[in-house]
């Protein structure tokens, strides 16, 4: 299936974007289509959807809803999504209707994480070391491989922590495996990293590839809190992110943003954590840092257009604000250089993102210590 956007004929100003996933990153990216003069229709299942607050138009309804997709997919000219855990056979029928991009064969390979890490070792690509535990039986002979400490984690579904934990001894491997109601979970090497980073990145339908800068994340209770760009260090990280970012764009015949979460093991190396297959929080920063964000760049990229110049032409602190940060937005607003990013949400839930603040600093100027 080729969904290679046909550059002599792009989605142009008046076309129609559709987005799967309703959250801030499908309302980021719906705001993002409108100032290039698309138009969108936001497909997602909760009518409390902060994107349709912000699109012309909206469906409400479950993915596998096959008349809601079907009537999805008359309204739109490319169909892309803002969450990885679309159903496979949901991108599978919108495919056959309009051209879906990224295409869903990448995202059925990041769907899993131990295709996912399968395919980024194929490549030549580090990862930690990882088995896979479907039983008993397997789980022993994960733990003999892998050896303690080591993280289970389901092969499907996880995010933000959840459906992972340490373990360090078999009976905890088996154990994990029980609480997670038996289904496949990935066995993966502890690594010890010295920071947390990622690079997010784009490929055009021409092939062209445009990466932001490396950057470090900061995470409390697996949540991103903080993302400072860029990562400080030797000019070689950047080029090797880069270099890693590439060759999975190249290798999945991507089309669209896609950010890749690395792990600086304590020998420096990069190691892949897990490819994110959309835009993602620790892009956000790019709205504010770069002259095209990491939203404008995915959607030309999907509508076939130009990239755009990723080019950071500040430094740049982003806070995630969760639960009830988001009541201080007064106080972040009266910042200088601040911009605050709010998404519609009335429910501040703990750990929920409810929005985000980032701060600009002159080039090569990004303070190292921060009050979170
Ligand atoms: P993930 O859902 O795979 O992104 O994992 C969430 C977080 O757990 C990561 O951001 C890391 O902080 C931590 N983590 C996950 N896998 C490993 C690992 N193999 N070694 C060390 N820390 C990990």
């Amino acid at each position: 299936m080729r969904t290679m956007p046909d550059l002599t004929h792009p989605v142009a100003p008046g076309g129609t974007v559709g987005i799967l996933g309703g959250g801030q990153l499908g309302r980021m990216l719906a705001m993002a289509a409108a100032r290039m003069g698309l138009k969108v229709v936001v497909f997602a299942p909760d009518r409390d959807s902060p994107a349709f607050q912000v699109a012309g138009a909206h469906i409400v309804a479950a993915y596998d809803d096959q008349m809601a997709l079907q009537r999805f997919a008359t309204q739109v000219d490319v169909i892309t999504y803002e969450f990885e855990n679309i159903p496979g056979d949901t991108g599978a029928f919108l495919a056959s209707l309009k051209p879906v991009r990224p295409n869903p064969t990448a995202l059925a390979v990041i769907q899993n994480r131990i295709a996912e890490k399968a395919f980024v070792q194929k490549l030549g690509i580090g990862t930690a070391p990882f088995a896979s535990v479907t039983s008993e039986e397997t789980a022993r002979a994960a733990f003999a491989t892998i050896s303690a400490p080591a993280v289970l984690k389901t092969s499907r579904l996880g995010y933000d922590g959840k459906g992972q934990r340490m373990v360090r001894a078999v009976e905890d491997v088996i154990a994990g495996f029980e609480t997670f109601g038996r289904v496949e979970c990935i066995l993966e090497g502890f690594v010890d990293f010295k920071r947390e980073m990622s690079v997010v990145a784009a490929r055009g339908g021409d092939g062209a590839v445009a990466c932001y800068d490396i950057v470090e994340n900061l995470h409390g209770d697996h949540i991103l809190r903080m993302t400072l760009a860029p990562a400080k260090g030797p000019q070689r990280l950047k080029a090797e992110a880069n270099k890693i970012a590439s060759r999975l764009l190249d290798a999945f015949d991507y089309v669209g943003v896609m950010a890749v979460e690395l792990f600086e093991a304590p020998d420096g190396r990069l190691l892949v954590n897990e490819i994110a297959p959309r835009v993602h929080n620790s892009g956000h920063w790019t709205i504010d840092g770069c002259t095209v964000s990491q939203f404008e760049q995915h959607i030309r990229a999907v509508c076939g257009w130009p990239l755009g110049d990723a080019t950071r032409h500040s430094d740049a602190v982003m806070t995630n604000l969760l639960g009830d940060e988001v009541n201080a937005w007064r106080t972040h607003a009266a910042l200088p250089a601040t911009a605050v990013h709010l998404y519609g949400k009335t429910d501040a839930r703990q750990g929920r993102k409810m929005g985000h603040v980032t701060r600009l600093y002159p080039l090569g100027t990004r303070p190292d210590t921060f009050e979170r």
